[in-house]
Protein backbone atom coordinates (compact mmCIF):
# COMPACT_ATOMS: atom_id res chain seq x y z
CA UNK A 1 0.00 0.00 0.00
CA UNK A 2 1.57 3.16 -1.18
CA UNK A 3 -0.23 5.71 1.70
CA UNK A 4 0.74 9.29 -0.23
CA UNK A 5 -0.77 8.36 -3.54
CA UNK A 6 -2.09 11.12 -5.08
CA UNK A 7 -4.84 10.50 -7.69
CA UNK A 8 -6.48 13.39 -9.84
CA UNK A 9 -9.49 12.14 -11.91
CA UNK A 10 -9.77 15.09 -15.02
CA UNK A 11 -12.87 15.08 -18.27
CA UNK A 12 -11.55 17.34 -21.19
CA UNK A 13 -15.23 18.61 -22.48
CA UNK A 14 -14.37 18.67 -25.86
CA UNK A 15 -17.45 19.32 -28.07
CA UNK A 16 -17.88 16.90 -31.13
CA UNK A 17 -16.85 19.89 -33.30
CA UNK A 18 -13.21 19.41 -31.99
CA UNK A 19 -13.29 15.82 -32.90
CA UNK A 20 -14.41 16.99 -36.55
CA UNK A 21 -11.44 19.08 -36.97
CA UNK A 22 -9.02 16.12 -35.72
CA UNK A 23 -10.22 13.93 -38.20
CA UNK A 24 -10.42 16.95 -41.24
CA UNK A 25 -14.07 15.46 -41.95
CA UNK A 26 -15.84 17.72 -44.27
CA UNK A 27 -18.69 20.51 -43.44
CA UNK A 28 -19.40 20.95 -39.56
CA UNK A 29 -21.14 18.07 -37.46
CA UNK A 30 -24.89 17.25 -37.64
CA UNK A 31 -26.98 19.43 -35.23
CA UNK A 32 -27.88 16.26 -33.13
CA UNK A 33 -24.63 15.71 -31.97
CA UNK A 34 -23.80 19.48 -31.60
CA UNK A 35 -24.38 19.15 -27.76
CA UNK A 36 -24.00 15.28 -27.22
CA UNK A 37 -20.77 15.75 -24.61
CA UNK A 38 -22.16 18.32 -22.21
CA UNK A 39 -25.84 16.70 -22.16
CA UNK A 40 -25.69 13.02 -22.53
CA UNK A 41 -22.21 12.38 -21.61
CA UNK A 42 -21.65 14.79 -18.51
CA UNK A 43 -24.06 13.26 -16.63
CA UNK A 44 -22.63 9.84 -16.81
CA UNK A 45 -19.72 10.88 -15.54
CA UNK A 46 -21.93 13.01 -12.46
CA UNK A 47 -23.24 9.50 -12.01
CA UNK A 48 -20.02 7.26 -12.32
CA UNK A 49 -18.29 9.84 -10.01
CA UNK A 50 -20.90 10.21 -7.35
CA UNK A 51 -21.11 6.60 -7.24
CA UNK A 52 -17.21 6.20 -6.82
CA UNK A 53 -17.47 9.19 -4.16
CA UNK A 54 -14.53 11.08 -6.56
CA UNK A 55 -14.62 14.30 -6.61
CA UNK A 56 -12.99 15.36 -10.24
CA UNK A 57 -12.02 18.54 -12.57
CA UNK A 58 -13.47 18.56 -15.51
CA UNK A 59 -11.94 21.10 -18.43
CA UNK A 60 -14.27 23.13 -19.80
CA UNK A 61 -14.32 24.76 -22.88
CA UNK A 62 -15.66 28.59 -22.13
CA UNK A 63 -17.59 29.14 -25.40
CA UNK A 64 -19.90 26.18 -24.82
CA UNK A 65 -21.23 28.10 -21.75
CA UNK A 66 -22.66 30.77 -23.92
CA UNK A 67 -23.56 28.35 -26.01
CA UNK A 68 -25.34 25.95 -24.33
CA UNK A 69 -27.28 27.12 -21.45
CA UNK A 70 -28.61 22.92 -20.40
CA UNK A 71 -24.89 22.02 -20.32
CA UNK A 72 -23.73 25.16 -18.56
CA UNK A 73 -26.47 24.19 -15.84
CA UNK A 74 -25.32 20.77 -15.56
CA UNK A 75 -22.01 22.11 -14.75
CA UNK A 76 -22.40 24.97 -12.19
CA UNK A 77 -24.74 22.18 -10.18
CA UNK A 78 -21.56 19.83 -10.32
CA UNK A 79 -19.63 22.57 -8.92
CA UNK A 80 -21.78 23.31 -6.47
CA UNK A 81 -21.19 19.79 -5.62
CA UNK A 82 -17.35 20.15 -4.82
CA UNK A 83 -15.94 19.13 -8.32
CA UNK A 84 -13.63 21.63 -9.61
CA UNK A 85 -14.11 23.61 -13.33
CA UNK A 86 -10.95 24.73 -14.90
CA UNK A 87 -10.04 26.55 -17.75
CA UNK A 88 -9.23 24.37 -21.71
CA UNK A 89 -9.30 27.54 -23.46
CA UNK A 90 -12.39 29.61 -25.02
CA UNK A 91 -12.79 27.86 -28.49
CA UNK A 92 -10.44 25.22 -28.06
CA UNK A 93 -7.88 26.17 -31.12
CA UNK A 94 -5.76 23.33 -31.89
CA UNK A 95 -2.70 25.93 -32.78
CA UNK A 96 -3.09 28.07 -29.76
CA UNK A 97 0.23 28.28 -28.99
CA UNK A 98 1.08 29.85 -32.41
CA UNK A 99 -0.86 32.72 -31.79
CA UNK A 100 0.10 35.73 -30.63
CA UNK A 101 0.18 36.79 -27.14
CA UNK A 102 -2.75 39.01 -27.34
CA UNK A 103 -4.71 36.16 -29.04
CA UNK A 104 -3.45 33.77 -26.39
CA UNK A 105 -4.60 36.20 -23.50
CA UNK A 106 -7.61 36.42 -25.25
CA UNK A 107 -8.51 32.95 -24.97
CA UNK A 108 -7.60 31.86 -21.62
CA UNK A 109 -9.10 35.47 -20.06
CA UNK A 110 -12.86 34.96 -22.07
CA UNK A 111 -12.65 30.99 -20.66
CA UNK A 112 -11.29 32.09 -17.41
CA UNK A 113 -14.62 35.03 -17.47
CA UNK A 114 -17.17 32.36 -18.20
CA UNK A 115 -16.54 29.59 -15.89
CA UNK A 116 -15.88 31.67 -13.25
CA UNK A 117 -19.09 32.73 -13.55
CA UNK A 118 -20.54 29.30 -14.16
CA UNK A 119 -18.70 27.78 -11.12
CA UNK A 120 -19.43 30.99 -8.81
CA UNK A 121 -15.30 30.76 -7.72
CA UNK A 122 -12.53 31.57 -10.65
CA UNK A 123 -10.74 28.51 -11.95
CA UNK A 124 -7.21 27.86 -11.10
CA UNK A 125 -5.79 25.57 -13.83
CA UNK A 126 -5.11 24.77 -17.46
CA UNK A 127 -5.35 22.49 -19.73
CA UNK A 128 -4.17 23.36 -23.39
CA UNK A 129 -6.00 22.01 -26.56
CA UNK A 130 -4.18 19.15 -28.09
CA UNK A 131 -1.96 19.61 -24.77
CA UNK A 132 0.44 21.85 -26.89
CA UNK A 133 2.45 24.43 -24.39
CA UNK A 134 4.78 27.28 -25.22
CA UNK A 135 6.68 29.37 -22.52
CA UNK A 136 4.53 32.45 -23.36
CA UNK A 137 0.92 30.29 -22.49
CA UNK A 138 2.75 29.33 -19.40
CA UNK A 139 4.24 32.95 -18.50
CA UNK A 140 0.27 34.08 -19.28
CA UNK A 141 -1.11 31.81 -16.63
CA UNK A 142 1.66 32.96 -14.26
CA UNK A 143 0.74 36.72 -14.39
CA UNK A 144 -2.75 35.54 -13.81
CA UNK A 145 -1.75 33.67 -10.52
CA UNK A 146 -3.06 30.32 -12.02
CA UNK A 147 -2.07 27.34 -9.40
CA UNK A 148 -1.11 24.76 -12.35
CA UNK A 149 -1.22 23.86 -15.98
CA UNK A 150 -1.72 19.98 -16.78
CA UNK A 151 -0.83 19.82 -20.41
CA UNK A 152 2.29 17.95 -20.52
CA UNK A 153 1.85 14.54 -22.08
CA UNK A 154 5.32 13.06 -22.28
CA UNK A 155 3.73 9.83 -23.88
CA UNK A 156 6.34 8.38 -26.01
CA UNK A 157 4.43 5.41 -28.17
CA UNK A 158 1.55 8.14 -28.03
CA UNK A 159 3.14 11.22 -29.49
CA UNK A 160 4.80 8.34 -32.42
CA UNK A 161 1.07 7.12 -33.27
CA UNK A 162 0.08 10.73 -33.47
CA UNK A 163 3.34 11.94 -35.86
CA UNK A 164 2.03 9.04 -38.25
CA UNK A 165 -1.89 9.24 -38.46
CA UNK A 166 -1.32 13.47 -38.89
CA UNK A 167 1.89 12.70 -41.58
CA UNK A 168 -1.03 9.94 -43.39
CA UNK A 169 -3.36 12.58 -43.42
CA UNK A 170 -1.13 14.97 -45.03
CA UNK A 171 -0.57 12.44 -47.46
CA UNK A 172 -3.81 11.73 -48.59
CA UNK A 173 -5.07 15.91 -48.95
CA UNK A 174 -6.89 15.95 -45.96
CA UNK A 175 -4.36 17.36 -42.92
CA UNK A 176 -5.52 17.47 -39.36
CA UNK A 177 -6.24 20.67 -37.42
CA UNK A 178 -4.62 18.88 -35.10
CA UNK A 179 -0.80 20.22 -34.06
CA UNK A 180 1.83 17.80 -32.92
CA UNK A 181 3.97 19.65 -30.77
CA UNK A 182 7.08 20.16 -29.57
CA UNK A 183 9.09 16.72 -29.14
CA UNK A 184 10.51 18.54 -26.15
CA UNK A 185 7.79 16.89 -24.22
CA UNK A 186 9.32 13.52 -24.66
CA UNK A 187 12.12 14.34 -22.04
CA UNK A 188 9.96 16.01 -20.09
CA UNK A 189 9.84 14.84 -16.32
CA UNK A 190 7.02 12.62 -15.85
CA UNK A 191 6.03 14.00 -12.02
CA UNK A 192 4.68 17.13 -11.01
CA UNK A 193 7.37 20.13 -10.94
CA UNK A 194 7.84 24.00 -11.53
CA UNK A 195 8.76 24.55 -14.95
CA UNK A 196 10.82 26.71 -16.65
CA UNK A 197 9.65 30.22 -17.59
CA UNK A 198 10.94 30.54 -20.84
CA UNK A 199 11.00 26.53 -21.06
CA UNK A 200 7.92 24.64 -19.73
CA UNK A 201 8.94 21.16 -20.48
CA UNK A 202 12.27 21.99 -18.33
CA UNK A 203 12.65 21.91 -14.49
CA UNK A 204 12.37 25.75 -13.37
CA UNK A 205 11.19 28.07 -10.98
CA UNK A 206 7.55 29.45 -11.93
CA UNK A 207 5.23 30.03 -9.74
CA UNK A 208 2.62 27.33 -10.81
CA UNK A 209 3.00 23.78 -11.04
CA UNK A 210 3.45 21.51 -14.34
CA UNK A 211 0.96 18.46 -13.37
CA UNK A 212 1.77 15.62 -16.21
CA UNK A 213 -0.46 13.39 -17.76
CA UNK A 214 -0.34 9.54 -16.39
CA UNK A 215 2.48 7.65 -18.36
CA UNK A 216 3.68 4.18 -17.08
CA UNK A 217 7.80 4.04 -16.35
CA UNK A 218 10.82 3.70 -18.69
CA UNK A 219 8.43 3.28 -21.75
CA UNK A 220 6.08 5.80 -20.80
CA UNK A 221 3.03 4.46 -21.86
CA UNK A 222 0.17 6.76 -21.60
CA UNK A 223 -2.67 6.10 -19.19
CA UNK A 224 -5.55 8.03 -20.35
CA UNK A 225 -9.58 7.23 -20.79
CA UNK A 226 -8.65 6.15 -24.61
CA UNK A 227 -6.08 3.59 -23.47
CA UNK A 228 -8.49 2.45 -20.39
CA UNK A 229 -11.77 1.89 -22.39
CA UNK A 230 -9.97 0.39 -25.38
CA UNK A 231 -7.04 -1.53 -24.08
CA UNK A 232 -7.71 -5.93 -23.52
CA UNK A 233 -8.52 -5.81 -19.44
CA UNK A 234 -5.25 -7.79 -18.75
CA UNK A 235 -3.02 -4.90 -20.34
CA UNK A 236 -5.07 -2.18 -18.69
CA UNK A 237 -4.62 -3.55 -14.91
CA UNK A 238 -1.33 -3.64 -15.52
CA UNK A 239 -0.69 -0.30 -17.25
CA UNK A 240 -2.77 1.44 -14.27
CA UNK A 241 -0.80 -0.54 -11.31
CA UNK A 242 2.21 0.53 -13.16
CA UNK A 243 1.90 4.48 -13.37
CA UNK A 244 0.25 3.53 -9.53
CA UNK A 245 3.91 3.53 -8.50
CA UNK A 246 4.37 7.25 -9.04
CA UNK A 247 3.29 9.60 -6.18
CA UNK A 248 0.99 10.85 -8.49
CA UNK A 249 -1.47 9.71 -10.79
CA UNK A 250 -2.87 12.14 -13.08
CA UNK A 251 -5.55 10.14 -14.96
CA UNK A 252 -7.09 12.24 -18.00
CA UNK A 253 -10.34 11.29 -19.56
CA UNK A 254 -12.43 13.23 -22.24
CA UNK A 255 -15.99 13.84 -22.40
CA UNK A 256 -16.49 11.53 -25.07
CA UNK A 257 -15.10 8.08 -23.60
CA UNK A 258 -19.04 7.63 -22.35
CA UNK A 259 -20.41 7.97 -24.97
CA UNK A 260 -23.29 5.57 -26.97
CA UNK A 261 -22.70 6.09 -30.29
CA UNK A 262 -25.68 4.21 -31.45
CA UNK A 263 -28.20 5.63 -29.10
CA UNK A 264 -26.36 9.78 -29.16
CA UNK A 265 -26.82 9.76 -33.17
CA UNK A 266 -23.04 9.92 -33.53
CA UNK A 267 -22.19 9.62 -37.43
CA UNK A 268 -21.37 6.93 -39.14
CA UNK A 269 -18.07 8.96 -39.91
CA UNK A 270 -16.64 9.78 -36.72
CA UNK A 271 -17.49 5.87 -35.71
CA UNK A 272 -15.53 4.61 -38.44
CA UNK A 273 -12.58 7.12 -37.37
CA UNK A 274 -12.23 6.59 -33.25
CA UNK A 275 -12.45 3.13 -31.85
CA UNK A 276 -14.14 3.81 -28.37
CA UNK A 277 -16.76 4.77 -30.31
CA UNK A 278 -17.26 1.60 -31.34
CA UNK A 279 -17.20 -0.03 -27.54
CA UNK A 280 -20.47 -0.45 -25.93
CA UNK A 281 -21.28 2.07 -23.25
CA UNK A 282 -21.69 -0.66 -20.74
CA UNK A 283 -18.39 -1.80 -21.14
CA UNK A 284 -16.74 1.60 -21.18
CA UNK A 285 -18.18 2.49 -18.16
CA UNK A 286 -17.24 -0.97 -16.53
CA UNK A 287 -13.44 -0.24 -17.01
CA UNK A 288 -13.85 3.35 -16.25
CA UNK A 289 -15.62 1.78 -12.86
CA UNK A 290 -12.55 -0.98 -12.44
CA UNK A 291 -9.91 1.69 -12.96
CA UNK A 292 -11.00 3.81 -9.90
CA UNK A 293 -11.60 1.07 -7.63
CA UNK A 294 -7.62 -0.21 -8.53
CA UNK A 295 -6.73 3.00 -7.45
CA UNK A 296 -8.52 3.40 -4.72
CA UNK A 297 -6.87 -0.27 -3.72
CA UNK A 298 -3.74 0.85 -4.29
CA UNK A 299 -4.18 3.20 -1.15
CA UNK A 300 -4.56 6.63 -2.93
CA UNK A 301 -6.25 9.33 -2.12
CA UNK A 302 -8.27 11.43 -4.65
CA UNK A 303 -8.07 15.01 -4.91
CA UNK A 304 -9.30 17.50 -8.01
CA UNK A 305 -6.11 18.53 -9.50
CA UNK A 306 -6.63 22.49 -8.00
CA UNK A 307 -6.27 20.26 -4.49
CA UNK A 308 -3.25 18.19 -5.81
CA UNK A 309 -1.34 21.07 -6.80
CA UNK A 310 -1.88 22.71 -3.16
CA UNK A 311 -0.66 19.34 -1.61
CA UNK A 312 2.09 18.97 -4.10
CA UNK A 313 3.43 22.52 -4.12
CA UNK A 314 3.49 22.54 -0.21
CA UNK A 315 6.59 19.67 -0.63
CA UNK A 316 8.48 21.58 -2.92
CA UNK A 317 10.81 24.78 -3.02
CA UNK A 318 9.69 28.00 -3.26
CA UNK A 319 8.82 29.83 -6.39
CA UNK A 320 11.18 33.03 -7.85
CA UNK A 321 9.14 36.07 -6.93
ZN1 LIG B 1 -9.38 19.24 -25.48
Amino acid sequence: MAQNTIASVSVDLDAIACYWRIHALPGAPPDQVRHVILRRCLPRFADLFAEAGVKATFFVVGSDLRDDPEGRAQLAALAAQGHELANHSFTHPYHLVRLSRADIAAEIDAAHAAIGDCAGAAPVGFRAPGYNVSARLIDLLCERAYHYDSSAFPAIPYYAAKAAVMAMMRVVGRPSASLLGDPRVLASPTSPYRPARDAPYRRGDAPLLELPMAVTPVLRLHVIGTSVVTFPEPMRRRMVDAALRRPFFNLELHGIDLADAARDGFPAALIARQPDLRRSLASKRAALWATLEQVRAHGASFQTLAQAAGTLAAGMPHPAR
